[in-house]
Order: structure tokens, then sequence, then C-alpha cells
């Protein structure tokens, strides 16, 4: 892919995929939030998903090296309890050519060599989540209790034509295995309504394996078409109505799934952040908790739960904590 980049009023013309160089530097959280630093440490894909233009974009898959890692959540765990780990695909972390180092290892080294209370990651590739990292997860205070593995379908079918690099057997067998060693964690995933050629049976197929699924959250996305991608050049697109009849199908299994996880968080203390404006914090299972009274931004410390919200949960009053003592 060729890309032009306007520079001191000159375009100069690169192959993306000849990109090697690998340049971050920490930002706020997606949703403006300061109090969890998202520190890039890979970037590119060398996946070939049919809908997606990441690949041709971002070029090839490259990485931070593990001491500037170290490095930077060192220095930003001077001020912020909570560090987000992220990239393009983040389980590629590590893969280059000539190493041995694997994201579980990195995360290893955080945890050694930097005083970071609370280490998240953000998206994984399923088959990324391999024992070693689940089982870090699992064991580590300090690690956020929270597994992210984008999915798109439950139909081992349409993830053929997607060219995702699992099928639904493989995928259950990953969040079953993390539902099993964290049996508190949020675990969400990324599914697509609508992708081409999806049938009826399809679809149902992967409603029901979502069904079966312990997911706590879903990002559900209908099916558009990226212009280049071979996704688009596919026969069957699927009628606008029905992409988005299947993707408020989905909302609706998400909102009942997570409804029942935020139930079943009721009388537990969770470990959290406190968000910027102080009066909510994050939980490390991935929940926003109201808090009965604002506290200071970016601190850490337990919450219980008292009850359930429309969209989180509240922190149980302390008049209550007395009433009770
Ligand atoms: S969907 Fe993710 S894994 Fe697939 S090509 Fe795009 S960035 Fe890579």
């Amino acid at each position: 892919m060729v890309t032009g980049v306007p520079f001191h009023g000159q375009i100069h013309v690169g192959d993306i995929f000849e990109q090697r160089e690998f340049l971050s530097a920490p930002v706020e959280d997606l949703t403006g939030d300061r109090t969890r630093p998202n520190l890039k440490i890979q970037d590119g894909c060398n996946n070939r998903c049919a809908f997606c233009i990441i690949p041709f974009v971002r070029g090839r898959s490259r990485c931070a090296e593990a001491d500037q890692v170290v490095v930077q959540v060192r220095r930003l765990s001077a001020h912020h309890r909570e560090v987000v780990l992220s990239g393009i695909n983040l389980g590629r972390w590590g893969r280059e050519p000539g190493s041995r180092m694997r994201l579980a290892d990195l995360v290893r080294r955080l945890l050694n060599e930097t005083p970071i209370e609370r280490l998240r990651l953000s998206s994984v590739e399923p088959m990324d989540f391999s024992d070693d990292l689940l089982r870090l997860i699992a064991d580590s205070p300090r690690m956020a209790r929270h597994v992210h593995a984008p999915l798109q379908s439950g139909s081992d079918t349409v993830l053929r034509r997607m060219h995702r690099k699992y099928g639904p057997r493989h995928y259950a067998d990953r969040i079953l295995k993390a539902r099993q060693w964290i049996p508190d964690a949020a675990i969400g995933a990324d599914v697509m309504a609508g992708f081409p050629g999806e049938t009826d049976e399809e679809f149902e197929e992967s409603r029901r394996f979502i069904e079966r699924m312990p997911f706590t959250y879903l990002h559900v996305f209908t099916y558009s078409v990226r212009p280049g991608t071979p996704a688009a050049g596919l026969p069957g697109q699927v009628a606008m109505p029905v992409r988005r009849e299947r993707n408020r199908i989905l909302r609706e299994l998400a909102a009942a799934k997570n409804l029942d996880f935020r139930q079943s968080m009721l009388g537990r203390t969770l470990s959290a952040v406190t968000l910027e404006r102080g009066s909510n914090a994050l939980t490390c299972n991935f929940l926003n908790v109201e808090l009965a009274r604002p506290r200071p931004a970016s601190s850490l410390g337990d919450v219980e739960i008292g009850a359930v919200t429309a969209s989180g949960l509240r922190e149980a009053a302390p008049a209550l904590f007395r009433v009770l003592a």
C-alpha cells in the first residue's frame, strides 16, 4: 500500500508494509478520562481479516522495546494507579523475528520491575490468550480482572469467510478457561452483525453461541463496507434493515448479560480506581460505580456494591454501614 504524507510542503511516498519503526506516547483513554492512561506498545497487524482496512493503513505488526515499556510504565506509575496496555493487535507483542518474548513475559516484567498498582490489557485476539497470560491475570492482584477477546461471529462458516484464525470451538476453549480461572472477571468481545453472506441460520448459530458464552459485555457493530477490503467485493451483501435488526438482537442479549453480571456483584467488595471527576470509579472487573461520596481522582480503594443502576453500580451508602455495625 502506498501512502502520501504531506511534510514541509512536500509529499513523501512510502510503502506502509515496510514501516518498521515504532512510535508511542501515552494517551488518555477513549472517554477522555486522564486517570487511566493508555500506553500503546504495539502497532500494525499481519492478519488480513476480510472486513478490516487496518493492515493497509497501519502496516505490519511492530512492537515497543520491552525496556522502553518498563521505563514508560515506571514513569506513569508516579502519577497514575492504573495503566492500560494497548495495541492494534496487542497479543502479537514480542512476536518479531528472532524474539522469544511474549506478551505474558512483558506483563511479568512490568509487575516485577515497576510499582504500577493496576495493569489492564485492552483487546487481545482470542488465540493470544495463552494459559500463561490467563494465569497471570488470575493470580496477580495487580492485574485488572478483565479479558477482552474479539469474536466477530459465533458461526464457523462466517468466521472462515472473515478469514479469522479460529473457530467457535477454539474461542470457547479460551473464554471458558478465563471464566473458570477468574470467576469474577469482566469478559467482553466485539461482534459484528450482517457480514456479507450471513444467512438467518448463521446468525442464529452465532447468537446461540454468544448466549452460551460467559460474556459480561459486548461491543456490537453493524457490518459496513470498507472500500479496498476483500469483504467489500463479496456477494450476498445483507440488506441494511436486516443488519440493524441483528444488531438490535445482539445488543439486547448483551444488555441482559451485563445486567446479570452487575447483579451478581451486589454486596461484593471490589477494588476500583476513581475516575477524573472523583464521583465514579472503575472496578478491576470493568464496572462503573457511582461513589457514595466523592474521592480524589486516581485513587485506588475498595468499594462495597450496594445497588445496581441503569448502566452501572452504586456504592453502598456509608450510613448503611453504620446501621449494620
Ligand atoms: S480485525 Fe484486528 S486482527 Fe483482523 S486484520 Fe484487523 S486489526 Fe488485524
